[in-house]
């Protein structure tokens, strides 16, 4: 790792103007040291009129996202999957009252969390997100949670087939909800400060550029993240998109997606 600078830059562009976005991301450095905090959500779309809690998505992403960048960031002692449980929770009580959070269309999302210091950076993926770690040579790992590649189903099948299927089930896969115990099912890495040069973060809306349209592969990603930086990443998923008239890739899949990417360079 260098001394000096750190670049950090994240972009989101919802997948329908008229709808809120979904997705949601922060990052924090703390005044003093080298360390620093990333958390990306893609809220998961409840299909209309079902579920029993009074509350959008939106306001629960908030709300996670909220006591996961708090904690993160204050609470370095505590792992990152003890981390997301608290932030669960606290998340949970917030609704506990007003809410059935036993109703499996209860708000969720799923999650990546980095957090970084002199010695190490540590990473926790949930769900269909993904985290990219590039080394000083430039050699770039994804750390995918793949449990919803393993489902007997399309990837591309809309969230209401999906959560038909399996969503938060034995052998299906798992969101973060108003469980705190789905942390424990997160996949989690902690990788030597001096083998990291660089990290992403990205929302499957953005990570289409790879795993939708095979543009290229995840050091391909990561290469035009540090050169357009992730509007740039963003914007040419929209571009392919709409280029996609024949649904060569998209198949049955939604034109746009909520997209949302993070780029730090350590
Ligand atoms: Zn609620």
């Amino acid at each position: 790792m260098q001394t000096g600078s750190m670049r950090i830059e994240l972009a989101t562009a919802p997948g329908d103007p008229a709808r809120p976005n979904e997705d949601w991301a922060a990052t924090a450095l703390p005044a003093a040291g080298r360390g620093g905090v990333l958390v990306v959500l893609d809220g998961v779309t409840p299909p209309p009129g079902n579920g029993d809690c009074v509350h959008d998505v939106p306001w629960y992403t908030a709300r996670l996202g909220g006591a996961l960048t708090e904690l993160s960031g204050s609470r370095r002692d505590i792992p990152l999957t003890e981390i997301l449980a608290e932030s669960i929770r606290r998340t949970a009580d917030a609704h506990r009252d007003t809410c059935d959070l036993s109703h499996p269309r209860t708000p969720q999302a799923t999650v990546v969390l980095a957090r970084w210091d002199e010695e190490a950076v540590e990473h926790l993926v949930l769900s269909d997100s993904a985290l990219l770690l590039e080394s000083p040579e430039g050699v770039v790992r994804a750390v995918l949670d793949d449990r919803l590649d393993r489902l007997p189903s399309d990837r591309l099948v809309s969230d209401e087939v999906a959560d038909a299927v399996a969503r938060n089930k034995e052998g299906g896969f798992f969101t973060a909800a108003a469980d705190p115990s789905v942390a424990g099912r997160a996949v989690t890495g902690r990788t030597p400060a001096g083998d990291v040069r660089a990290l992403a973060a990205l929302s499957d809306g953005a990570s289409r550029w790879v795993e939708t349209f095979r543009e290229g592969d995840w050091a391909g990603c990561l290469a035009l993240l540090a050169k357009t930086g992730p509007q740039g990443l963003i914007d040419r998923v929209r571009e392919l998109e709409l280029a996609d008239t024949d649904r060569t890739y998209l198949r049955r899949g939604k034109t746009h997606d909520d997209a949302t990417a993070v780029y730090v360079e350590l």
